[in-house]
């Protein structure tokens, strides 16, 4: 087979404790999973369904324990949101886990909810998932609680724990199956707790959950 185009390199994480990489298939996000941030958003919480958007795999930046991104184009209210990320291995079991940023297009966003379309612009662009290297899944097990942070330039704005989710790792991925069966190379951003806000060029977030190795990434 030849295609017409030189073929690219899938979008890949570090793992811990080994050389090899983690290659991504599809990036799949919870929108509200800590009550906290619901709140917040102006919402009720309730759990009746998780509800779910979805990103390029080659809107993936990271891999390692430190990324520098681009201020993207077409925002001035740039959001980060830290998630506990879950990576699918062979047979879509869960194969390690990783911290990520949904990174929001905040003021798209809003544009888009109070017209009744969709907000993908505004959470689908390079960048917009930064992924730290994965930690596997057998040197931690299952992740259903433990601290999970963000600072900017040194200052904690979002502090939760992993047993505020809505719907654990578990129900996520059964509810996930149930619309498209879940793939090896698929990763899950499963939600993030209260506290999310602007950040602009220059600026340092650090980003914490217990078990897991620090993520910093830097806005330029
Ligand atoms: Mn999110």
């Amino acid at each position: 087979m030849t295609y017409v185009l030189p073929l690219w390199t899938p979008p890949a994480l570090d793992i811990q404790g080994s050389d090899a990489l983690f290659p991504i298939r599809r990036v799949h996000c919870v929108a509200k999973n800590y009550g906290d941030h619901i709140r917040e958003m102006g919402g009720d919480p309730q759990k009746v369904k998780p509800k779910f958007f979805s990103k390029s795999a080659h809107a993936v930046v990271g891999g390692r324990d430190e990324v520098s991104i681009d201020y993207p184009l077409a925002t001035q209210d740039l959001h980060y949101e830290v998630e506990l990320v879950v990576a699918l291995g062979e047979g879509a079991e869960i194969f390690g886990y990783g911290i990520g940023i949904d990174f929001t297009k905040r003021d798209i966003q809003a544009e888009a909810k109070k017209n009744a379309m969709p907000w993908d612009t505004s959470k689908n662009f390079t960048g917009a998932a930064a992924v730290s290297q994965l930690t596997p899944f057998d040197k931690i097990g299952e992740m259903t609680e433990g601290a999970i942070s963000l600072s900017v330039n040194g200052e904690v704005r979002q502090a939760g724990n992993l047993n505020q989710m809505i719907y654990n790792v578990r129900e996520i991925m059964d509810h996930l199956n149930g619309y498209d069966v879940l793939l090896p190379g698929d990763i899950i951003f499963t939600g993030t707790p209260a506290g999310v806000g602007a950040v602009e060029k220059g600026d340092v977030m650090s980003c914490q959950i217990e078990g897991l190795s620090d993520f910093t990434v830097k806005l330029v």
